[in-house]
């Protein structure tokens, strides 16, 4: 809406904006009208100076494009009063480039143009110096530089990207190469900050600009399809609209109808993501009513739902709980009599504003609320960058607070609280009290017993239950989220190896005694009480101990349970020499005390794996190739029998080498691939072999053995890099 390439109309007046083409040399004249609806006569005489200014510290200068240079910070100018910003950032943007590309002194801005002016122009050439090349470290001071000017004054980061859109618009005539990293660093850097300003129509013309030169053929095949079939359903769209429109009036309901349609790059996003066809991802009727108070929107929405039958689980309420952002709208998905689903977003115009020009909206109607949720966030980041041992950890949260990923929930007294995206209750309990985490028993959200696990969507209510005498349970450490919950479990689990191994070695003995038609329960009571004799244990649990510490080996002891004659008939089965029959073990992750993921082999689900047990030590996990298991082949009753669980969904460690051309920032680099690619670097070791190569090796954190192939393939595409493997042993 507010961008003159993207919605050709005035955000506020809906008027036309006038047309403008490359080529021509835009002059103050050319967006002397737009300022004119909304600043006063002194302000933009103020900005006429400082444009004189620009223009004379400009002269002679010109664009790649072959404009006079001053065309361009005309051009970011406009961008900025097409979201009412307020005339000093005017001034500052038509000024913005004359410190970094002219000898015009900072002091120089102050006398003439205030030092307000004059620090915002300050700001934004210190931004301008910052090249996000491909080194992580450098990266993460600029973001700090790109923060602090942040905090200092937003209006520098707008300035900048309303600089960087325009630069984006005429990226055309650059080179390759550059086009490209351009590119890149937009979509990276400048379209994740725009989204977290809540700059929407920013974000989408910078994200289909980068998608453009990054990957021109792609952007034309997908900008074809959307127009042809844009063209195809525009009169199922016009129905659509004209039943719904239909129906508001019965209900005396106003509201303004508008058909909506993904961005580009957010279509090509979703169908690489998800995997899925254009069609899939196209065929949505995608419609957005805005009307005049909260209340009609609700009552929109119940209209629709009795017009169309709504999809369960996809009804949104942000009105009730705004994104991070500051963004509100109501968000239902129907089902259409023509086979395809019809999205709905119903927002007040209030709230449309907002979601169009986010932080800007504070400017178009100097609400405040927008920018103090913004300024929330910056004050975190700036938190983050305090506790942030390093700059690549700090760089590593940047980029994570940069996707918004948290979802907010309640507690029983409405007070929200924000966890990270996949959090569950033990999370919240932890988020809450540590103690209330340690002694968690059960939760309720929104009045309901559910699981432990049960993941926390937006707007829940969470009741703990807590019980002083329970302790917290291994098994959390595989599905909990936050750091808080994962590093109190771990403390606590130092102390619970008995428990664990009590728990471990009955159930290797249950799963033991299947082979034989048996299980803990029905074997003969005498046995157990012979045996335990046998082996001088008081209690059964001792023998569970025993077996799980690995002491004692499961198969031997069931067979010590078992009939005489009642051997397990395995005549179908491959032979082998040991514990024929039994159901395999399941593994879903490095338990630390009773299961080991072997540190030689690394195995990770996908590989397959045999587990050996170790006196005193519990059972170890390696891959049947590992040389470090040969001397147990003769040993049959250590061999035990393991398979992955299906739903091992924690992380795993594995070694990976790789050999690189001997470069500055190689590592730097690497590491931040490695992280793209969503794996943890638990430890590097760098051997530089001569001058020109280096032999790098990564203890990485992955899911399985597909998501190491990615990321192997990831590695393999870097033109730095000569060879990336796993390392064997
Ligand atoms: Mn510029």
């Amino acid at each position: 809406m507010l961008i003159p390439s993207l919605r050709k109309r005035h955000p506020l007046t809906h008027e036309p904006v006038p047309s403008y083409g490359p080529g021509r040399d835009l002059k103050f004249q050319d967006i002397e009208d737009l300022l004119e609806t909304y600043l006063s006569k002194r302000e933009i005489a103020s900005i006429y100076r400082a444009y004189n200014f620009g223009f004379q510290a400009h002269a002679g200068q010109r664009r790649a494009s072959g404009e006079a240079y001053i065309s361009h910070p005309v051009e970011v100018a406009r961008i900025l009063a097409g979201l009412h910003m307020d005339s000093k950032t005017i001034s500052a943007a038509i000024l913005h480039d004359v410190i970094e590309d002219t000898p015009t002194a900072k002091k120089q801005l102050a006398r003439g143009f205030g030092s307000e002016v004059a620090e915002l122009v300050d700001g934004v050439s210190k931004l301008s110096k910052i090249s996000f090349t491909d080194q992580a470290e450098v990266q993460a001071e600029n973001f700090r530089k790109m923060l602090m000017a942040m905090t200092k004054d937003i209006r520098v980061i707008m300035i900048k990207l309303a600089d960087r859109l325009h630069n984006m618009r005429t990226l055309g005539v650059m080179r390759d190469e550059k086009r490209k990293r351009i590119a890149r660093e937009t979509l990276e850097i400048y379209a994740p900050i725009a989204s977290r300003l809540g700059l929407q129509s920013f974000k989408h013309e910078l994200e289909d600009l980068s998608f453009k030169a990054l990957h021109p053929k792609r952007y034309v095949t997908l900008e074809k399809a959307v127009k042809q079939r844009r063209g195809n359903r525009k009169g199922l769209l016009k129905k659509i609209e004209n039943s719904i429109d239909k129906r508001m009036r019965q209900d005396g309901l106003a509201g303004k109808i508008t058909s909506r349609e993904k961005h580009l790059y957010g279509i090509y996003r979703k169908m690489k993501q998800k995997d899925l066809s254009f069609d899939e991802v196209f065929d949505v009727y995608a419609i957005r009513i805005v009307t005049n108070s909260i209340d009609n929107c609700y009552r929109i929405l119940g209209a629709l739902h009795s017009l169309y039958a709504p999809i369960p689980g996809r009804f949104k309420d942000y009105i009730a709980i705004p994104k991070a952002n500051g963004y509100q709208s109501l968000h239902t998905v129907m089902v259409s009599p023509y086979g395809v689903p019809i999205e709905a977003q119903i927002r007040t115009v209030e709230m449309d504003q907002v979601a169009e020009a986010g932080i800007a909206a504070h400017w178009l109607y100097k609400s405040g609320k927008v920018q103090k949720e913004t300024s929330n966030w910056i004050s975190g980041l700036l938190d983050l960058q305090k506790q942030a041992g390093n700059s690549k950890e700090f760089l590593e949260n940047v980029k994570i607070d940069l996707f918004p990923e948290e979802v907010y929930v309640f507690t029983p007294k409405g007070e929200i609280t924000v966890l990270p995206r996949g959090s569950c209750p033990v999370d919240f309990a932890y988020a809450v009290h540590t103690d209330i985490g340690n002694t968690c028993v059960a939760a309720r959200v929104n009045n309901h017993y559910v699981p432990l696990q049960t993941q926390l969507r937006n707007g829940n209510t969470i009741e703990i239950t807590t019980d002083k005498r329970s302790i917290p349970d291994p098994g959390w450490l595989n599905f909990v989220a936050t750091a808080k919950a994962r590093s109190s479990i771990r403390h606590h689990l130092k102390h619970l190896q008995k428990r664990k191994a009590r728990k471990l070695g009955k159930d290797l003995l249950n799963k033991a005694l299947h082979a034989f038609s048996l299980s803990l329960s029905t074997v003969d009571e005498k046995r157990i009480e012979a045996l335990l004799d046998e082996l001088k244990f008081k209690t059964r649990e001792q023998l569970y101990e025993d077996i799980g510490l690995g002491n004692r080996m499961a198969p031997l002891v069931a067979r010590q349970l078992a009939p005489l004659l009642d051997e397990p008939n395995d005549s179908d089965k491959p032979l082998g020499p040991r514990n024929k029959g039994v159901r395999p073990l399941g593994i879903a992750s490095d338990e630390g005390m009773v299961i080991h993921l072997a540190k030689c082999c690394y195995p990770v689900p996908g590989d397959r794996i045999q587990g050996i047990a170790t006196s005193g030590r519990g059972i170890v996990i390696h891959r049947p190739e590992c040389p470090n298991i040969s001397e147990f082949r003769n040993r049959p009753e250590r061999l035990i029998d393991v398979q992955w669980e299906p739903d091992a969904d924690s992380l795993f460690q594995v070694m990976i080498h790789i050999d690189t051309i001997n470069r500055r920032g190689v590592l730097a680099t690497l590491a931040s691939t490695l992280s793209d690619a969503n794996c943890n670097i638990d430890h590097v070791d760098m051997d530089d072999r001569d001058g020109n190569t280096s032999s790098l090796e990564f203890l990485i954190s992955i899911k399985n053995i597909e998501h190491l192939e990615k990321v192997l393939k990831k590695i393999r595409t870097m033109d730095v890099v000569l060879s990336a493997d796993r390392k064997y042993i």
